[in-house]
């Protein structure tokens, strides 16, 4: 059994225990028997414990999270080492469109070089972005792991911190970050 935290809320310790191992039990992915699990959650039909861990669930990227951007010289790059095998295709089987066909890279390069430094700074802010975006995840799931919860008030607190409503948790674990 964890070590005893106090509900800031209630002053009580028998209903709490640990956010992680209440979203473990809910997920079926720990079983504790007998003594090993406090009463309150060993009486708890499992569909609710099910739907309490869910609530309780860990900050995640999400479904959507957005590929890795590819750096833009990269991306020209790769490009330009195929198509010479185009080039040479149109050259030797339409010699007319070999001019049409110089024009459209020679301008293809050419845009590419005039707008290459806005779209690096685009690329720097999406890395930066994301990245931003990793740490305030990674960070909030740190802070979730020293929660608990309070099936009495419906709050979860951090040891020696203020009692937060369940609900509000995603948002605790995001935001006011230091
Ligand atoms: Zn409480």
């Amino acid at each position: 059994m964890s070590e005893t935290k106090i509900c800031p809320e209630c002053g009580q310790a028998e209903q709490v225990e640990k956010v992680s191992t209440i979203y473990l039990l809910g997920m079926g992915l720990k079983r504790e028997q007998g003594q090993a699990m406090r009463p309150w959650l060993s009486e708890m039909p499992q569909v609710e414990l099910k739907a309490l861990g869910k609530r309780l669930s860990p900050p995640s990227a999400g479904r959507g999270s957005p590929v890795r951007p590819l750096h833009p010289d990269l991306v020209v790059a790769t490009f330009s080492l195929v198509i010479p095998i185009f080039l040479a295709g149109i050259w030797n089987t339409q010699p007319g469109m070999r001019l049409p066909a110089v024009l459209v890279l020679a301008a293809f390069y050419g845009l590419y070089l005039w707008k290459r430094k806005a779209i690096l700074k685009r690329f720097e802010r999406q890395k930066a972005e994301q990245k931003a975006a990793a740490q305030r995840i990674q960070s909030g799931i740190a802070r979730w792991m020293k929660l608990y919860y309070c099936a009495e008030d419906d709050v979860v607190f951090a040891p020696g911190g203020e009692a937060i409503p369940a609900d509000q948790m995603p948002g605790y674990l995001l935001e006011n970050q230091t």
